[in-house]
């Protein structure tokens, strides 16, 4: 047996005795999903239990190193580790901005006490984070962020005010972009990290059209920061900021927003315009839906293709914005024809009219415009397909 083939027998053992039943299947809706931190509620003990005991086997970051907790696991075994979680269902036991944006930046540019100090509590979901980049008047064009921060001697004092900051309200800490340097500005950036219990933050929830509020104003007055959070050089963050990004559209596009219509879409459709000798009776609906499909295995097939390129050592880069901006795509495209199938029943908020799956199908379909803004928008996407993937000059 192929060293591979032991490991896989191996997971897989560890995973029928390990993964409780009722982790075995999708997250129904958000509210069970787990993001960890000093004040996250287990709406199910089972889903602490899998957290622990993923956690403590680094396996909710599979190929970070052992030393800083992760898993210490090749590419080629974290695969076999995804593909055996997925034979029985088994859903993510910990959802974190640490593991898919932060970790891999410290990773690459922290030093040795910021990684013990920070990586090891993100594997094991102590705390949670939120990112702290776009503010009023800097969101495609990041670089014109203004948030201050000054040299005080002893620490930094950081003034000013972030928005669209995801979770801000229940994060624990944040990896904060600031200026640092007013004369220069992709020179003048650096990427700090600080507890959001910090005095002089302040996070107001901001409501999105889909009805939830995921996200907010943050604002920082006379915010007093250790120096030691300062990751990589002073006014050197833009270098981190872009790779986080890289890394962060890399986890959204993986993800597929939740993932292209299956054959869930088709039965919809058939449920809601009819069926006409077991096909959605609508020609050109199903045709649109036939299309779609085949779009998304495409698309499935290209996210696999880059993955073998990044085993292949190549990493992330600017090609992650093909994806984010497919992807994107894609998630809208379904939730319209999802919409669409549905007719009037497609349109409700809430009232006994509508079924509780109507009324998530709704929201869902609202709650995915937002999927070309975040993470970069899509046409700010193409422009970095045109400059940094084609070649294509700059004109501007
Ligand atoms: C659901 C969601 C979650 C988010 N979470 C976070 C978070 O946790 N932390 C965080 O910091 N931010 C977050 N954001 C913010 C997000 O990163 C910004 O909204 C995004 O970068 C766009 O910035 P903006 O909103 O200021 O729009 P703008 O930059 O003002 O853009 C407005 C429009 O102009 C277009 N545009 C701008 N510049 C160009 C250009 N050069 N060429 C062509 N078109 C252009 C854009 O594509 C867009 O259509 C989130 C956003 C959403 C929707």
């Amino acid at each position: 047996m192929s060293d591979l083939e032991a490991f896989r027998a191996e997971t897989r053992a560890w995973l029928e005795a390990n993964c409780p039943p009722s982790m075995r299947r999708d997250i129904g809706d958000e509210n069970e999903a787990v993001w960890g931190g000093r004040n996250f509620t287990f709406r199910n003990p089972d889903a602490k239990l899998w957290l622990e005991r993923m956690g403590e086997r680094g396996w909710t970051a599979p190929t970070w190193p052992k030393e800083y907790g992760g898993g210490g696991l090749s590419r080629e075994e974290a695969k076999v580790l995804e593909r055996e979680m997925a034979r029985i269902k088994a859903r993510p036991a910990l959802l974190s901005f640490g593991i898919w944006m932060l970790g891999p930046v410290l990773l690459e540019y922290a030093n040795e006490e910021q990684k013990r100090e920070h990586l090891p509590k993100i594997v094991r979901g102590e705390i949670r984070w939120c990112q702290g980049y776009s503010e009023p008047g800097a969101g495609s064009d990041l670089a014109s962020l203004r948030t201050r921060c000054e040299d005080k001697g002893d620490h930094f004092l950081i003034n000013g005010q972030k928005i669209w900051t995801s979770y801000a309200d229940q994060a624990d800490w944040i990896f904060c972009l600031v200026r640092t340097d007013t004369a220069k500005k992709h020179e003048g950036i650096s990427f700090v990290l600080f507890d959001m219990k910090t005095p002089g933050v302040e996070a107001r929830p901001i409501k999105l059209i889909s009805g939830s509020s995921p996200f907010c104003e943050t604002f920082f007055t006379d915010v007093r920061v250790p120096k030691k959070n300062m990751v990589g050089k002073l006014n050197g963050g833009w270098e981190i900021a872009k790779r986080l990004l890289q890394y962060e559209r890399q986890n959204i596009s993986a993800s597929g927003f939740g993932g292209a219509a299956g054959p869930e879409l088709e039965e919809i459709a058939k449920h809601y315009v009819g069926a006409d000798n077991g096909r959605i009776a609508d020609p050109d609906l199903r045709a649109r839906i036939a299309a779609h499909r085949m779009e998304a295995k495409a698309f499935s097939l290209t996210v696999r293709r880059v993955e073998e390129e990044a085993k292949a050592g190549k990493g992330v880069g600017p090609a992650v914005s093909i994806i984010k901006y497919a992807a994107a795509k894609l998630n809208q495209d379904k939730f319209e024809l999802m919409v669409e199938a549905m007719g009037s029943q497609g349109l409700g908020w809430s009232g006994e009219g509508f079924s509780a799956g109507e009324i998530a199908a709704a929201r869902a379909w609202l709650r995915s415009k937002g999927n070309s803004i975040e993470g970069g928008t899509s046409e700010v996407n193409l422009n970095v397909v045109a400059k940094r993937v084609l070649g294509l000059l700059d004109h501007q």
